[in-house]
């Protein structure tokens, strides 16, 4: 038990990433308790019935042929479905048909039980709502439609008096059969919204874990594991918009690391790899918990520093650029062990309607070279260049 419904839940979890295929097969394995419940159900209640006669309905017998008739159906689809390789298109097709039938029979037995009570009810919504997680809505919505268009007939067919309303849980006036026939269907609907209830959590944490992984491989820059380009520019517009409201200064600062072609060069494209990871790794050690750096292009790095004054700022860059200094990768072949060193730009300011993060980047970038051309290694703040010449 203490593995079972676990390795339970995560096999239904996973049906959310299925092919059409194994999401049909999965549904033949849902639909099993239903209809041993009907069948059990029926059958306890024969056997009951030979204690207190009150109980007996001749369709009991009738419930159980059904219940037992559909567990095996639905075995077997489920059996047939799981033992074939199917195409796209073949998938498509056992997808339909398996839904078409869900369909048919759930409303086959609401035929038995009466469309109007707890567990009709209980199947119906459960259904839908698993449905839709795992399949496209439309094709659900039409089984859904066709549903409804049948509990509307059969409640016509009943108020013209054409039928009884639910034959096997047809209500009774002697207190035993009352009693067992409403705990029939209390236990039922118990049951179906616990198996509805897990389903429904398994599908759903799977999803959020998707969602959640997707998300983060969406932000992430692959080779360092920093904040990519995209996600960085995000930051960089919340936080200018969050300084525009609260009147807190912001830092950007562009690094750039120097000569880095020759790296590539010299020592291989792994090696450069390895640095950039170096590079990346130190600024975020670096750098406070609020503050985001980003891999802005090849070898160059986005550090965004809410809250930061110029001072701050440069303050920060200088510890960032001491960092890098510290790094050594060991040399291969005989070459000398790799020190790397970047030019920093750091542009702080009140933001405002007057400038923008596109702005900041640009005045940074201009700091950056500026630190460049005065001979690389070093922190110039957009506020302490030179004037250009
Ligand atoms: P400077 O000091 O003026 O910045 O010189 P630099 O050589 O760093 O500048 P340049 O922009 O000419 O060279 C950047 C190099 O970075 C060129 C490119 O091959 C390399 N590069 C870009 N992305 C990657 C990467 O993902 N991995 C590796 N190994 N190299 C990369
Ligand atoms: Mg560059
Ligand atoms: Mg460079």
């Amino acid at each position: 038990m203490n593995t079972l419904l676990p390795r339970l839940y995560q096999y239904i979890g996973q049906q959310i990433n299925g092919s059409l295929q194994e999401k049909s097969i999965f549904i033949c394995w849902l639909s099993l308790p239903i209809y041993l419940l009907i069948g059990f159900g029926c059958l306890a209640g024969l056997i009951l019935s030979r204690w207190t006669e009150e109980i007996y309905n001749p369709l009991l017998w009738a419930g159980v042929i059904w219940g037992c008739s559909a567990t095996l159906f639905w075995a077997s689809l489920g059996y047939f479905g799981a033992q074939r390789a199917m195409s796209e298109d073949q998938g498509q097709l056992f997808a339909q048909l398996t839904i078409a039938l869900f369909g048919v029979s759930g409303i086959l037995s609401m035929l038995l039980v009466g469309p109007f009570n707890l567990v009709t009810g209980i199947v119906l919504t459960g259904s839908i709502l698993i449905g839709m997680l795992l399949f496209p809505a439309q094709k659900i919505a039409l089984i859904f439609a066709l549903s409804i268009a049948a509990i509307l007939a059969y409640a016509v067919t009943i108020s013209l008096g054409g039928t009884h309303y639910q034959p096997l849980l047809e209500p009774v006036h002697a207190p035993a059969a009352q009693l067992w026939y409403d705990l029939m269907v209390i236990v039922a609907a118990t049951l179906i919204i616990f198996k509805d209830s897990f389903t429904v959590a398994a599908l759903t944490s799977t999803w959020r874990h998707r969602e959640a992984r997707t998300l983060l491989q969406a932000s992430t820059d692959p080779l360092t594991g920093v904040a990519n380009r995209g996600y960085a520019t995000q930051v960089l517009e919340q936080a200018f918009l969050h300084a525009e409201q609260s009147g807190k200064p912001l830092s950007v600062v562009l690094v750039d690391v120097d000569h880095f072609k020759q790296i590539n060069d010299r020592y291989g494209h792994q090696t450069g790899d390895l640095a950039l990871q170096l590079v990346a790794h130190s600024l975020r050690d670096t750098l406070r918990d609020n503050d985001l750096v980003g891999r802005y292009g090849g070898e160059e790095f986005l550090l965004i520093l809410p809250g930061s004054d110029a001072q701050n700022a440069i303050g920060i860059a200088e510890r960032c650029a001491q960092a890098l200094r510290n790094i050594t990768i060991p040399g291969i072949q005989n070459q000398p062990a790799l020190k790397l060193t970047a030019s920093f730009g750091v542009h702080s300011e009140h933001a405002s309607a007057d400038s923008s993060p596109g702005d900041m980047i640009e005045k940074a970038d201009i700091a950056m070279y500026q630190a460049k051309r005065a001979g690389r290694d070093r922190v110039i703040s957009s506020d302490r260049m030179n004037p250009p010449r």
